[in-house]
């Protein structure tokens, strides 16, 4: 069975073919780069609408099969930016309509965790998903994948973005800071905010572009404030490690390409005696595959539904979604 997998949440417009034991045949992409600022919703979702049939082209001919050879389709139903998510739904209903194919709808949050199971075979991870739009602490128990802490105000990803944009740095502002905070020497003391399971980070955002301005050393305020963000990341996956017992920990999502936060969460891991998983950024990253393997699972188990059922939820939650393809 072939399941085609259409990934649409925000900047990225994704189309994954893999088959029913996992084989990821295709994963073509295009992103959208805003010209100046942050996304903008209804650019991001033209550029989506205006790239959909090349990316979908690009997919078929990687994989070598032909649009009719699909069996299932599957979309990214939320959470994200409405504009998109109501664009990669559309592409998704008219061609499983078009084929005549059952449609699933996925979970983002939920797919960036099962394509890391795939890829790493890992089993039963806790793990941090940490991206632009996106910062949970998520471990499988009792029949779902349960938040075990998440941001309550802006993504990690996002109060790098906007450190760098406030201190004159180009977008996407983490590999930028992550290269200047290597030459960082002086930890600047910045507000660390745990609360219970919870992170917070916009007012350690605001705080480090005010100490820009008021002439502390790039270097070393990109230094602190990434210390001070990924201590706070470790800390609360360290907890839902030593609650759920679990003995793996992986990390995915666009932040974890940075090199000092794989190695402050593989010590942590490491002191857990529990293996630590990072995929290939190809997977770490927004993708039609994650999207494509997660239909798979959901179709296999049973789940079928009516075209009507397929809108769109800006604010799905990981732990609104049961899970039975997984036990324990
Ligand atoms: P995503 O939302 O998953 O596409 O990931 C994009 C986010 O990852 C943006 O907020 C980037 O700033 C961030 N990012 C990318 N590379 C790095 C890096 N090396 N260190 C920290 N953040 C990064
Ligand atoms: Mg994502």
């Amino acid at each position: 069975m072939l399941c085609l997998g259409i990934e649409g949440t925000a900047h990225t417009f994704g189309v994954g073919i893999v088959d029913s034991r996992g084989k990821v045949l295709a994963n073509a992409l295009k992103t959208y780069v805003p010209a100046k600022g942050g996304i903008h919703p209804r650019e991001a979702a033209q550029f989506h609408a205006a790239n959909a049939r090349v990316v979908l082209d690009g997919a078929l001919k990687a994989a070598r099969v032909a649009i009719e050879d699909v069996d299932l389709l599957a979309f990214s139903a939320g959470p994200g930016l409405g504009p998109c998510l109501r664009t990669a739904a559309t592409a998704a209903r008219a061609l499983a309509s078009w084929l005549d194919v059952p449609i699933i709808s996925v979970n983002h949050c939920i797919a960036h965790v099962e394509i890391g199971r795939l890829t790493e075979r890992a089993r039963d991870p806790v793990t941090l998903y940490v991206s632009g739009g996106n910062t949970q602490v998520i471990a499988f128990d009792a029949g779902r994948y349960r938040v075990f802490g998440e941001t309550l105000d802006i993504p990690v990803g996002n109060c790098l973005d906007v450190f760098a944009r406030g201190v004159g740095l180009p977008y996407p502002g983490g590999p930028t800071v992550e290269r200047l905070a290597r030459e960082g020497k002086r930890y600047i003391p910045l507000p660390y905010v745990v609360k219970g399971m919870d992170l917070s980070f916009s007012g350690l955002m605001t705080e480090a572009v005010r100490k820009h301005r008021a002439g502390a050393d790039l270097h070393d305020l990109c230094f602190s404030l990434q210390e001070t963000a990924f201590a706070a990341l470790v800390e609360v996956t360290e907890r839902a490690v030593a609650h759920t017992e679990k003995k793996e920990v992986m990390l995915t999502g666009g932040v974890a390409a940075n090199q000092r936060l794989r190695e402050m969460l593989k010590l942590m891991a490491n002191e857990h005696k529990a293996k630590f998983f990072v995929p290939p950024r190809e997977y770490c990253q927004d993708c039609g595959a994650m999207i494509a393997w997660t239909g798979i699972l959901v179709y296999k188990h049973g789940l079928r539904q009516k075209l009507r059922e397929t809108g769109v939820k800006q604010r799905w939650r990981t732990d609104q979604v049961d899970i039975p393809w997984r036990t324990g």
